[in-house]
């Protein structure tokens, strides 16, 4: 068993870390807006480190060079909450409920994988997973996880 009880402000920091060189080639930037306390969650940290940088690819490949990436994370009715919002080219309503679908993808060289493994990686988290996006201006992925107690 991988899963633990496990900050998710260290899994975003590493993920940010890791991240980082490739984002700044293109002059993009990571704005991470933390929360006020720890939060927890039980959690497969490298899958949830998968699921993170699945998003992190997907927005910067969405972007004109040096516009941002912004992270937020914050609570809400026991439950964490995680937005990925990027600065793209946002997503047609009309491909929106095919996205999720495996080997759908609309990039030359996509695998169309990304985003079936991370719809996957959520489940696995008990979490839920929506999408806001706005053509031309942006996306941005909403998901929450519940929260793990302190006792836990
Ligand atoms: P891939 O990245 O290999 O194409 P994904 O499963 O990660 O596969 O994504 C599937 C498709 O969803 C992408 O090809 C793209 O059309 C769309 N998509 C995903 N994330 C974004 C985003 N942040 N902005 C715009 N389109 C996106
Ligand atoms: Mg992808």
């Amino acid at each position: 068993v991988h899963f633990r009880v496990q900050s998710f402000q260290v899994c975003i920091q590493r993920v940010i870390s890791l991240t980082l060189s490739e984002m700044s080639r293109f002059g993009h930037e990571v704005v991470y807006v933390p929360p006020q306390e720890p939060m927890n969650i039980w959690m497969d940290q490298d899958k949830m480190i998968q699921l993170l940088i699945n998003l992190i690819k997907n927005a910067y490949e969405s972007m004109e060079d040096n516009k941002k990436v912004i992270i937020r994370l914050y609570p809400r009715d026991y439950h964490v909450v995680l937005e990925i919002e990027d600065q793209g080219s946002g997503i047609p309503p009309e491909q929106l409920d095919q996205i999720f679908n495996p080997f759908y993808t609309t990039k030359d060289s996509g695998t169309g994988l990304g985003l079936s493994i991370c719809h996957k990686i959520v489940q696995d988290h008990d979490g839920t997973i929506e999408i806001e996006s706005t053509l031309n201006k942006g996306t941005r992925f909403i998901m929450t996880f519940p929260m793990a107690s302190k006792e836990e």
